[in-house]
């Protein structure tokens, strides 16, 4: 126990970041802005950045809520949303040229919509001064609150995210706050209620089974769920959620088969996908 695994080679290959986004992470330090895309030291920044498409993370860098698998700290009282957010975030899209906007969130269990009001009023901002850039939603549960999904999803982004994470059984040792079940309806929610075109995602390496995967594929399918990730679970500090093991690039070839042949319109599977990975490729 508390040993880590050894990274394999096929998780060794990338470099973070380039000297030609200088200006931009000056920028986003100078407006104190969250990209996850940089707090994260995402593997895939150099790639993203240079399609024009970056992930930026709303309500503060605090969570309410502390799932085992994630390096965001926990609060339960973080601080107010900041009400010059949006335009900040507007602001940096229009400066960085970006194309295509991925917007995820905290949980805010803390305030009554959750945010939800702040979430529109970025996609507004957003949408005002670069009326071109497409827009995926990353969305956390909002307790299942329909009045605060509903905000968000009548602002009809081109995407509807919302990451079922892991397989049920795990749950309860990863995602204790939240539930499968709800999250599944909120993107039959988004689809049937609203029309949106939805996508999910997953994690791998946490100790679940390869016939449990396919089983949750077809969950999100059953949910309309029409685009889906599927990516390497990497523990952020060895107080985390244990690493089980390093599926290989084989295993993740073979998610991507199984998912298209279940109708899945656009699949990223492989040991670096990330929720926002090229984003926005398929619109
Ligand atoms: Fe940013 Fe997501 Fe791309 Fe990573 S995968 S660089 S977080 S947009
Ligand atoms: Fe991290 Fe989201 Fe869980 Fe909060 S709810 S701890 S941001 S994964």
């Amino acid at each position: 126990p508390g040993q880590r695994l050894r990274k394999p080679e096929w998780l060794k290959l990338r470099m973070r970041t380039g000297p030609e986004f200088g200006d931009i992470q000056r920028l986003l330090s100078e407006t104190s802005l969250n990209t996850v895309c940089r707090s994260a030291m995402c593997p895939n920044l150099q790639e993203c950045w240079s399609r024009g498409t970056a992930t930026f993370l709303l309500l503060g860098n605090v969570c309410t809520r502390s799932c085992r698998f994630c390096a965001i700290g926990t609060q339960q009282k973080p601080i107010p949303p900041d009400p010059k957010e949006p335009a900040r975030i507007a602001g940096a899209v229009t400066a960085m040229k970006l194309n295509f906007v991925v917007l995820t969130s905290v949980n805010r269990d803390d305030l009554p919509d959750g945010g939800a009001r702040h979430w529109t009023e970025t996609m507004k901002a957003i949408r005002l001064s670069s009326p071109d850039a497409g827009l995926e939603c990353l969305i956390p549960d909002f307790e299942g609150n329909d009045e605060a999904l509903d905000m968000v999803m009548n602002e009809r982004p081109d995407v509807l995210n919302h990451n079922i994470e892991t397989v049920p059984r795990l749950y309860t040792n990863v995602r204790p706050e939240a539930s499968y079940n709800q999250s599944l309806s909120i993107l039959d929610r988004a689809l049937t209620l609203h029309g949106l075109a939805t996508k999910s995602g997953m994690m791998v390496g946490m100790g679940e089974t390869f016939e449990e995967v396919v089983a949750s594929m077809k969950d999100l399918r059953e949910a309309g769920c029409s685009r889906l990730t599927i990516g390497q679970y990497l523990q952020p500090t060895a107080s985390h959620f244990p690493v089980e093991r390093y599926v290989p690039p084989e295993e993740f070839d073979a998610y991507r088969d199984e998912a298209l042949g279940m109708g899945f319109s656009t699949v990223q599977s492989g040991p670096f996908v990330r929720s926002s990975y090229l984003a926005g490729s398929e619109e």
